[in-house]
């Protein structure tokens, strides 16, 4: 039969996370510790700015490069937070819509991206689609920020490196000391650094150190989605210095042949979001972190999460993690293999983004596989 499908298309697989969350459909009241969003619902203030919207007739195409008003509104807070005397601003479909176009704007194809293992999983696919060679750097067994091992990673073809704070699938917040020694690096060897922020609101444990604060070169990507509890309302932003504003121009551009724009009524709650207080939303998922963690500590290899709302947790040695994950969906729990967010299969991602009574429900299972 003739071949139509792209080559681009054959170098990647399936979402492994997809194929779990479909499994869970078919299973009766499973529980489900594997998409990564938050459990409670959008605020109601915020449903109701976007219905105002929406009856206010705000419901053609924004601007590309986003709603007035929003932009504005972003602009002025990312000047507050870093200085940034003339920000660039585009908002976005979702931080994947911001990923999406800051690759197409940045790689070539042979160009090197450092990413550190393990990691969200559309980094790894979509630099493989562009023909750009993913260099990943162990972060394994505590899963801080390798900071020198980036160092040796870079070479002449080293585009970009991506830093995701609070990270997906470890949880790991990066202290301020291990943002400012990347910088640093990065400014020597004069490298973009993509921050992917998305879950910048969800930290448990100590302040938020973002590579804005110290290193021009950022490329800023934050959402709306996990914070606010609106993932299916497809909005994020990407965010620089002037000295990137080329960048954001270039964004901009694929934007009008591609996303268009954001969905314009939800940009307008988003305004309204970036107001909004989430700190009960915060303050339940530092318990549900606790409750997972005491639950869990005692039986398996875990590093307590310190962000978002992922635990990252090291399979029991018999066997590869994938087997163990197996198991543990025969019994009712979903759990994603580490192998989807790493090299190697050793760990797996738990979402704990789910009811407290689930995560104990969960917890008890998961103890019992371990013998
Ligand atoms: N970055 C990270 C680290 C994520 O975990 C996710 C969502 N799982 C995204 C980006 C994409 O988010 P959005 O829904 O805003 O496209």
């Amino acid at each position: 039969m003739k071949e139509i499908i792209a080559n681009r298309a054959k170098l990647i697989n399936a979402s492994g996370i997809r194929k779990v969350f479909s499994l869970a459909a078919a299973m009766k009241d499973p529980v489900d510790f594997s998409i990564g969003q938050p459990d409670f619902d959008t605020p109601q203030a915020l449903k109701e700015e976007a219905i105002r919207a929406i009856k206010a007739g705000q419901n053609k195409y924004s601007q590309t490069a986003g709603d007035g008003v929003l932009r504005e509104k972003i602009g002025e807070q990312v000047k507050r937070e870093f200085g940034w005397a003339k920000p660039a601003v585009l908002v976005t479909s979702g931080v994947s819509g911001g990923l999406l176009l800051a690759f197409l704007s940045l790689i070539n194809p042979g160009d090197e991206v450092i990413i550190p293992d393990p990691y969200f999983v559309i980094y790894k696919h979509v630099v493989n689609m562009l023909g750009g060679r993913c260099i990943f750097v162990d972060s394994y067994p505590k899963f801080r920020l390798p900071v020198e091992k980036i160092a040796d990673a870079i070479t002449a073809k080293t585009k970009m490196i991506i830093v995701n704070s609070p990270c997906n699938p470890s949880g790991t917040v990066y202290s301020q000391r291990e943002i400012k020694a990347l910088a640093e690096i990065a400014a020597e060897k004069d490298i973009v650094v993509i921050s992917d922020q998305i879950y910048e609101k969800f930290c448990y444990d100590s302040g938020y150190t973002s590579m804005g604060s110290y290193y021009k070169k950022t490329l800023l990507l934050r959402g709306f989605g996990k914070s606010y509890a609106m993932t299916g309302w497809r909005l994020g932003y990407a965010a620089a210095d002037e000295c990137l504003a080329n960048v954001i121009e270039e964004m901009t551009k694929i934007q009008q042949y591609t996303f268009v724009c954001a969905p314009t009524p939800f940009q307008k709650a988003a305004i309204a979001a970036m107001d909004y207080d989430t700190s009960e939303f915060v303050a339940a998922y530092r318990k549900k972190r606790d409750l997972l963690y005491a639950g869990l500590k005692d039986k398996f290899e875990i590093v307590k999460p310190s962000g978002a709302f992922y635990a990252f947790v090291k399979a029991p040695s018999r066997g590869n993690a994938t087997e163990f994950v197996e198991k543990a969906i025969r019994n009712k729990v979903l759990v994603i293999p580490g192998k989807v967010f790493s090299e190697k299969d050793t760990h797996f991602r738990i979402s704990y983004a789910t009811s407290d009574e689930k995560i104990r429900q969960g917890v008890e299972i998961l103890c019992s596989l371990v013998s």
